[in-house]
């Protein structure tokens, strides 16, 4: 069958600036191609050829869509219907697809859901509509009917040692390339997914499930390849919770010896996982940064979120990173529900008590298939009523429902000033990259990339990276009473 693997465009994802290749369709399209389809990946963030247009060369019997950010729904609808009138079956997997899997409106716009697993599931499924075969008794779908869709029977997620190794001969790498701290070249790997952890406010484990790892020679396979065939020289992992064993970290410092020494790597990761022997192999096998989940500074919000760690450990963990030379991210979250003054001005506390390269502020918003999302359904406080209304309210850059006890104001301008603070700040010790200039440089980038493209994504990402620079210094400005309220002013800025 001729398949067309699809990573919709859209929001921050435009041109491919924070660019994901999707791990999820990258394993699919690889499959398929094995399982004896005819494959091709269009990815639309840096993909400009028209695949809908008949003119492309390509007919695709079906597509599968692998919709990864919420940003990008309204493209993968969109691009749908388009195909769909080429007569193209349309199917829709991952994420954001698995989320609206229950609301009112998502079977109008394909016609089967592929519910957690993608690989065997779409193979089957696209060999029985091939054959015009019943789909009912395949495991793992949805099928769109006129009143919605008909799910049928679960289906187990396999281990990853029954898949095979990704093909990058797929899609054309070096468009997918990013810079990123020292890397010029730098790509979105993944060496597992899922996470055993079951945080209030994150859908990966309902979306992903317990963590699986891949084999890890199938991670060392695809680096040689990327290193020796496009000069690949720094790998973002993708995993949800990064964690190497001893004898991987050896394998992959063995790794990077064979290659020269020429790539770095880095990913997220929990602080309190990290012994300072793992921290000290992790370096040595080319780790140079590291993103922490942090949250919220308060306790109780932490116990809310089932997300408990010990803060000293953390604050150990940041200074022993920079002592190696790991640039280190703090990622919090403001605007929790029931989130008071008080919890936040723990946040702040303990934000500027960690000796970070940078704080990313995002304001809470609500997932559906989360713990929290399930409390506020039940209490009737909040429901999602589109997949449509998904794609506009879930942006974590900006805030569309305050559920907490904290004005907008208020949380907008912690967010403002530790973003401020990420971009001006010495760190207290000596970092081998700085990730401030690094970020600074990364928006005049971003600007750069948003100019090349068509006058209506130029205008429409400038005035996204304007409004996020004037935000940055307004609100700060225009609020002293709320820098005091916070002891925003106390926080130290060398
Ligand atoms: S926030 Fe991170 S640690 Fe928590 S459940 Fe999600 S992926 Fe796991």
């Amino acid at each position: 069958m001729n398949v067309l693997t699809i990573q919709p465009r859209g929001g921050f994802m435009l041109r491919g600036i924070t660019h994901p290749v999707c791990r999820d369709l990258m394993m699919s399209a690889t499959f398929l191609k094995k399982r004896g389809h005819t494959v091709r990946v269009w990815d639309r963030c840096v993909d400009r050829t028209d695949f809908t247009d008949p003119k492309s060369g390509f007919h695709a019997d079906a597509a599968v869509f692998f919709i990864s950010q919420s940003s990008s729904v309204k493209d993968a609808i969109a691009v749908s219907a388009r195909l769909r009138s080429n007569g193209t079956v349309i199917v829709w997997a991952d994420m954001v697809a698995l989320l609206g899997a229950d609301l009112p409106d998502t079977h109008l716009y394909c016609d089967y859901l592929l519910l957690g697993e993608y690989c065997f599931t779409a193979d089957e499924l696209l060999r029985a509509l091939q054959s015009g075969d019943d789909v009912s008794g395949i495991a793992g779908i949805a099928v769109s009917g006129k009143g919605g869709f008909t799910k049928t029977e679960k289906r187990p997620l396999p281990a990853f040692s029954e898949l095979y190794p990704t093909d990058w001969t797929l899609i054309d790498v070096e468009k997918c390339f990013r810079r990123f701290q020292s890397c010029k070249k730098m790509l979105y790997l993944n060496a597992s997914t899922g996470c055993p952890y079951a945080c209030g406010f994150c859908s990966t484990p309902a979306c992903y499930g317990q963590r699986r790892k891949r084999p890890f020679g199938h991670v060392l396979s695809e680096i040689d390849f990327l290193v020796r065939n496009h000069g690949l020289d720094g790998i973002n992992f993708s995993d949800e919770l990064l964690l190497f064993t001893d004898e991987e970290l050896a394998a992959m410092k063995a790794c990077r010896e064979r290659n020269g020494n020429s790539f770095v790597w880095g990913g997220e990761t929990r602080p309190q996982l990290l012994s300072d022997a793992t921290l000290q192999k992790m370096y040595d096998a080319g780790c140079r940064w590291l993103l922490f989940g942090l949250e919220s500074g308060s306790e109780t919000v932490r116990a809310r979120l089932s997300k408990g760690y010990d803060p000293a450990r953390v604050a150990e963990v940041v200074d022993r990173c920079t002592e190696l030379g790991i640039s280190t991210f703090g990622s919090f979250i403001v605007g929790f529900p029931g989130e008071t003054p008080q919890d936040l001005r723990e946040t702040v506390r303990f934000a500027s008590s960690l000796d970070l390269d940078a704080f990313l502020f995002n304001y809470f918003v609500m997932i559906a298939e989360t713990p929290l999302y399930e409390e506020a359904v039940k209490s009737g406080r909040f429901c999602f009523r589109s997949i449509l209304e998904y794609d506009s309210l879930v942006n974590t850059d900006k805030l569309d429902g305050n559920f907490s006890r904290i004005p907008y104001r208020e949380l907008a301008t912690v967010k403002a000033y530790f973003d401020f603070l990420t971009i001006t700040r010495k760190k207290k010790t000596a970092a081998k990259d700085k990730a401030g200039a690094q970020f600074l440089k990364k928006a005049i980038n971003t600007a750069a990339e948003y100019l090349r493209g068509s006058p209506k994504e130029a205008a429409a990402g400038l005035w996204s990276v304007a409004k996020r620079g004037v935000s940055v210094a307004y609100y700060p400005l225009a609020h002293p009473g709320i820098v005091k309220k916070y002891g925003l002013h106390n926080v130290n800025r060398k």
